[in-house]
């Protein structure tokens, strides 16, 4: 399905750029030292964009592994193809561990109650469960407190049914605060060299995030990257050293011109009237509101493009319909395309400008698309 398929009318839509995806996973690689593995973070739905689409692109742009929040992300993803490890990221309830087994998953370890679950559900299975040991540097959330990682990976090693593949952590300012990610990185590699008998020719070990590329220069043993963000083309900071890579923009989203009308001066502005014509102003109502994904704090802030004019939203985004003024863009016709963020001619509202508006972040403008709005999927490697 292209995005001017004639047989399925489009109202409110996202349009996800798989070829656009697939470059920006070598540009990544291109950008990184050689041997480096890549981890691929899909969680959320591949961060709003369709786990399944996206994981097979992926898996053809050459992706090492994949990385999930949980093991419901992990089924669906196991059910793709046998062959690559999936790390789940998030703790592991109890009574999920099963599924560790059946779907031949990779679970994240923190603690020593995790690692006698895991040891004691590879006993009953007969099979040794794979494992990535966490260890916390700083982010104070998952992961074993750098100083008692080595107690934990003595137990592990221990374990007769646990099989260590992998050791990372994660840094909880990559985006903000390279001095405190360069704290966190040089404690990481302090911290290996306190585990006996690493075998890091065979250990993926892995720190860096999108973000953490940007510190990656003193590496030490880290042998992998997870990434999420920049693969779908959004810095997650203004930075050259992530700019340099030219990840470009995987989603954009789109609506439609329902309604062209006119209002006299003074006239109020959907809901609550929270804006009043100033003008006489021509008005358009797009087929999009925040039942769709656009966030309410968009109201009286975001633009739109629409005919490759920036359009501002006028009055409050309600469920279904967002109003902009077009006055000064007189050729605005019903069923217009209407982008919220995308590319149209020469202008362009990033997923960054828009989280803006909305005063939240990029992460979660994509993981807030909503159900009914449907995935448009682009695969051709010239567009
Ligand atoms: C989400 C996540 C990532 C990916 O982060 P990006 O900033 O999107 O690259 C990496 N590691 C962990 C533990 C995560 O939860």
């Amino acid at each position: 399905m292209s995005a001017n398929d004639s047989r399925i009318p489009l109202r409110c839509w996202a349009e996800i750029n798989l070829a656009a995806l697939e470059r920006n996973l070598k540009h990544i690689r291109a950008a990184l030292p050689s041997r480096l593995k890549y981890v691929a973070v899909v969680k959320a739905d591949a961060y709003g964009h369709g786990l399944p689409q996206t994981a097979a692109r992926l898996m053809h742009a050459g992706a090492d592994l994949f990385a999930v929040a949980n093991t419901t992300e992990a089924a669906a993803l196991r059910e793709l193809g046998p062959g690559w490890p999936i790390l789940v990221l998030s703790a592991v309830l109890p009574d999920e561990d099963r599924l560790l087994a059946e779907y031949d998953l990779t679970a994240t370890v923190s603690s020593a109650e995790e690692v006698e679950r895991f040891n004691e559900l590879g006993r009953r299975t007969g099979r040794p469960l794979a494992v990535h040991l966490k260890i916390d540097t700083g982010m104070g959330r998952l992961g074993v407190w750098h100083a008692e990682a080595p107690a934990l990976y003595a137990k592990i090693r221990a374990s007769e049914f646990i099989r260590l593949d992998g050791i990372f952590t994660h840094f909880a300012s990559a985006d903000s605060d390279s001095k405190f990610t360069r704290q966190q990185r040089r404690l990481f590699l302090e911290t290996l060299r306190r585990l006996p008998g690493l075998d890091r020719q065979r250990l993926i070990i892995h720190a860096d995030n999108s973000a953490g590329l940007e510190t990656l220069q003193r590496r030490g043993s880290i042998n992998a990257v997870r990434i999420g963000l920049l693969q779908f083309g959004i810095l997650p900071h203004p930075s050259s050293i992530l700019a340099a890579v030219q990840a470009e923009p995987v989603f954009s989203f789109h609506a439609r011109v329902g309604l062209v009308k006119r209002l006299p001066r003074g006239s109020g502005v959907s809901y609550n009237r929270t804006y009043v014509t100033t003008r006489d102003t021509t008005i358009a109502v797009v087929t999009g509101g925040y039942g769709d994904g656009i966030p309410i704090s968009c109201s009286n802030r975001a633009q739109l493009l629409i005919r490759g004019h920036r359009c501002p939203v006028l009055g409050r985004v309600t469920m279904d319909q967002t109003i902009v003024d077009v006055t000064d863009v007189p050729e605005v016709a019903v069923g217009d395309q209407a982008t919220f963020v995308g590319r149209q001619d020469k202008e362009e509202i990033t997923v960054t400008e828009f989280a803006k508006w909305a005063e939240t972040i990029p992460y979660e403008i994509l993981c807030s698309v909503t159900k009914r709005v449907p995935r448009v999927y682009r695969t051709t490697l010239g567009t």
